[in-house]
């Protein structure tokens, strides 16, 4: 399985602005000044990627929820339409782009899976170009009630100017119950309810012998979290990615934004701790927070896993969970 990311913002795209662009530029130059940096532009390139923090050199990207699980099949499994969807779309448009001319293949299938119907997890559907072609094929899952009503709405007015009668693509919806085993484009697919305003679910998907984890929007309380028999604890067991809602610092999590429905960095690291998780990838990024702020809080969530391996992890569990803790981005791509 290959796992990318196409949009890892909560709540609101979060573009950057002219300021930090230039805020960017001024660090990069800051750091290469005296340096005798090569002339020819690949090696400019390899020293950037090596010199430069990614925050300086990249951006963890403004886009909202929108993750593609590959295997070796033919169908494309996306999780959540959030703007990220767009990207999706236009790297889907630019791959069979015929001359001038869009020539998607006919028959392609996209299987959509929702954990929720919040705003950052629909906008970019009405973005999906696919939808608007013949001889596509488009799945709906989620385990909401009222999931069409939800998605005709993205396409009413007065919000948005084309009709969802107009769009050509064949449109279907399957309901999916939380604790079933469903076999969905060669992927085992189970789901789990999760904590959060009006519900949300999170998705496993199991192919070959690879695990995958996506729980976004999920805050996760305290006192339910600790007891051995929490159910996300199983759901999350032995995930070779889990995908994290570690929207809020654990400051926020507990007190200032308590039952908003979002989870810190560092129950993140607890949880997939004991569910013996192998990579954790923190989710969601509050679209408050900085490149720099990101960049720290994967730093502090490293140093807080290693810190929890070294007090409990040993005692617990052979081997260190989880061995490997990084951030989302908009374009970043893992290898299961
Ligand atoms: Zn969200
Ligand atoms: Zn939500």
């Amino acid at each position: 399985m290959k796992i990318k990311f196409w949009g890892t913002r909560g709540s609101l795209p979060s573009p950057l602005a002219a300021h930090q662009v230039h805020d960017k530029i001024v660090q990069a130059l800051a750091a290469a000044h005296g340096q005798n940096l090569p002339t020819e532009e690949a090696a400019l390139s390899a020293w950037v990627a090596r010199h430069l923090p990614f925050s300086v050199r990249g951006t963890f990207g403004g886009n909202t929820a929108c993750v593609q699980v590959s295997t070796d099949g033919p169908d494309y499994i996306l999780l959540d339409a959030g703007t990220g969807l767009r990207d999706f779309a236009h790297d889907y448009r630019h791959q069979h782009r015929r001359g001038s001319k869009p020539g998607f293949p006919v028959g392609a299938h996209f299987h959509l899976f929702l954990s929720h119907l919040h705003w950052d997890h629909l906008q970019g559907l009405p973005f999906f170009y696919p939808i608007y072609a013949e001889g596509q094929h488009l799945t709906i899952y989620g385990a909401h009630d009222k999931i069409e009503e939800a998605v005709r709405a993205q396409f009413a007015a007065p919000y948005f100017p084309v009709p969802y009668e107009y769009l050509k693509a064949k449109i279907n919806y399957q309901r999916l119950s939380p604790g079933q085993n469903y076999e969905i484009a060669g992927t085992r697919v189970r789901l789990c309810e999760q904590n959060h305003p009006g519900l949300s679910y999170g998705y496993r998907f199991e192919h070959q012998d690879r695990v995958f984890v996506y729980s976004t929007d999920c805050e996760h309380k305290q006192a339910e979290a600790a007891a051995a028999d929490y159910p996300l604890l199983k759901f999350y067991a032995d995930a070779d990615l889990l995908v994290f809602d570690a929207m809020y610092s654990l400051e926020e999590a507990i007190y200032s934004k308590a039952d908003w429905g979002h989870s810190s960095n560092v129950i993140g690291v607890e949880l997939a701790a004991r569910a013996q998780v192998r990579r954790l990838a923190l989710f969601h990024h509050d679209p408050h927070n900085t490149d720099a702020e990101l960049e720290e809080t994967l730093f502090n969530t490293r140093m807080y896993a290693e810190l929890y391996h070294q007090e409990k992890g040993r005692q617990n569990a052979p081997g260190k969970f989880p061995a490997e803790v990084l951030s989302s981005y908009d374009g970043l791509e893992v290898e299961l």
